[in-house]
């Protein structure tokens, strides 16, 4: 017999849009219940995403800087990786984010469920608990942030322990002599960067004919360079057309401009991007739309075809990034309160952290020329950067996207170390609606590859100090 609660709102899934959502929505003083999968929240962000990935990439970028001081006259022995401290460290990480999220989550006096929600209708839940007791939970408002999860491609044995998805990755299993990473996104190649790092020789196979399709190619050109060196191979315009684990290893038919080929690999990274979390619990008892692709359809609140109930983060739709749902979360909740809010951010930032980083934010060159619109672009490369040259890294670079008639910025893209840190400056200018002139005009501090987004707009104008191009005409 399920037991009868009721609450003010309901917040279904504990990621970064869900506990956002439950954290502002309890500040606010609604009577909030959050229903997970987990004993804490973290969502797919903290237990199988962002975080474990990041703790990994760092200590890629420790193994790829020791082996790069060689040339400055330090030299230190060839890395011995252990596996299973390294794995405890990444576990480390996020068992402190999560808990930490537990404690706040209770601190807010949340009612925090771990279970499984299904709507039994439009005002009333179900949820069956993993201790195996049942709720019957009515609600009031309910947000849906239920997330995403790995998308297959057909016809590849997945239950073959040796063909793993981003999660299955993340649990570092052991380190492949030879891993095929299978899509050329973000996640294939910061996962493929770890591997590489740690000793795997990567091959890497994209459908298109570029990496990371969307993003500016002078962007991916900086990357592309670096990850020529460290992968075995990039085979650009290929996909796998099967694969068969054959015991002791993996048999992958590819093909690509020059036909089919076979290649054997130990493990096989599968990262063609995600799906939606929509089906499977009960939204066809809604009035919830959800369009062709699996996203719930929702308006500028965030507010779904049932008046009452709200969806957030990965449902729906892209740019799925964390920060993008944990900021619709307050978008929702605010209309819940009965506030005038809505979703329209100037700039959702990118990144790719990988080595070297990427990372954009408003426009791209890509975008602007699909468009039809004419922009204008200051570019800084961070060969004349007195900061990249102290580390040894000139493969970066920065640049501005200007709109010719208001001169105001319309996107910022970066290629370099540390391009995720330095594109917030450049969201706050695109959120402020600086010109560039702004950026050019504000003192940064020396010598910081912050100075680097100056410069870009200084030679946007061709007054750049370090760098000598024609004048603009004034
Ligand atoms: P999720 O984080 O997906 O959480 C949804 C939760 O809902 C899950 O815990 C799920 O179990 C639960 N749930 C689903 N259905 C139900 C149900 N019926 N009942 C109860 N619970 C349910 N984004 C970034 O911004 N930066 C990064 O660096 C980054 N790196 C990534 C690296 C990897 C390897 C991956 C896979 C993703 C990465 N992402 C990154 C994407 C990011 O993880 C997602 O955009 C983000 O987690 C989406 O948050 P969300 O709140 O929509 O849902």
């Amino acid at each position: 017999m399920a037991e009868i609660q009721n609450t003010d709102l309901v917040v279904i899934g504990g990621g970064p849009g869900g506990y956002a959502a439950a954290f502002y929505a309890a500040d606010s003083g609604m009577n909030v219940t959050l229903v997970d999968t987990e004993t804490n929240p973290g969502g797919v962000c903290l237990y199988r995403g962002c975080i474990p990935s990041k703790a990994l990439l760092h200590v890629a970028k420790l193994i790829n800087e020791a082996k790069h001081a060689a040339s400055w006259g330090v030299r230190f022995a060839e890395p011995e990786i252990d596996i299973d401290t390294l794995r405890e460290f990444k576990d480390k990480v996020v068992n402190k984010l999560t808990g930490g999220l537990g404690q706040l989550s209770g601190a807010r006096s949340i009612r925090s469920i771990q279970g499984w929600a299904e709507f039994r209708d439009n005002r009333t839940l179900h949820i069956r608990m993993h201790d195996g007791g049942e709720v019957e939970l009515g609600f009031r408002h309910a947000i849906l942030a239920t997330g995403s999860r790995p998308a297959v491609i057909p016809g590849l044995p997945v239950d073959s322990p040796r063909v793993m998805d981003s999660t299955a990755a993340l649990d570092l299993p052991d380190i492949p002599g030879r891993l095929l990473v299978v899509g050329g996104g973000y996640i294939g190649l910061e996962l493929g960067t770890v591997y590489a790092a740690l000793g795997s020789k990567v091959t890497v196979v994209e459908m298109t004919d570029g990496l990371l399709p969307g993003a500016d190619r002078d962007l991916v050109t900086q990357l592309k360079k670096k990850l020529d060196a460290s992968f075995e191979a990039i085979l650009l315009n290929t996909g796998v057309v099967s694969a068969k684990d054959t015991g002791g290893e993996v048999e992958v038919t590819l093909r690509g401009p020059t036909g089919e080929s076979v290649a054997h690999f130990d493990r096989i990274l599968v990262s063609v991007g995600r799906k939606p979390n929509t089906a499977g619990f009960g939204l066809e008892r809604t009035r919830v739309v959800v369009n062709e692709r699996g996203f719930v359809v929702v308006d500028p609140q965030r507010r779904t075809g049932e008046e009452h109930i709200f969806a957030i983060g990965d449902i729906t739709g892209d740019p799925m990034l964390a920060h993008k749902a944990s900021h619709e979360a307050r978008v929702a909740v605010d209309a819940i309160a009965g506030k005038k809010s809505v979703f329209e951010p100037y700039a959702i930032p990118a990144v790719v952290f990988t080595d070297p980083e990427i990372a954009w934010a408003g426009l791209t060159e890509t975008e602007a020329k699909a468009q039809g619109r004419k922009v204008e672009v200051g570019r800084f490369p961070w060969a004349a950067s007195g900061r990249a040259t102290t580390l040894d890294r000139f493969d970066g670079v920065t640049k501005v996207l200007v709109d010719p008639e208001s001169e105001r910025l319309l996107g910022i893209g970066i290629a370099g170390p540390g391009a995720g840190e330095l594109i917030a400056e450049g969201v706050l200018a695109l959120e402020m609606g600086a010109t560039v002139h702004d950026l050019a005009l504000t003192i940064h501090p020396h010598p910081t590859l912050s100075e680097t987004l100056m410069e870009a707009a200084e030679a946007w104008s061709g007054h750049a100090t370090h760098l000598y191009r024609p004048k603009r005409p004034s």
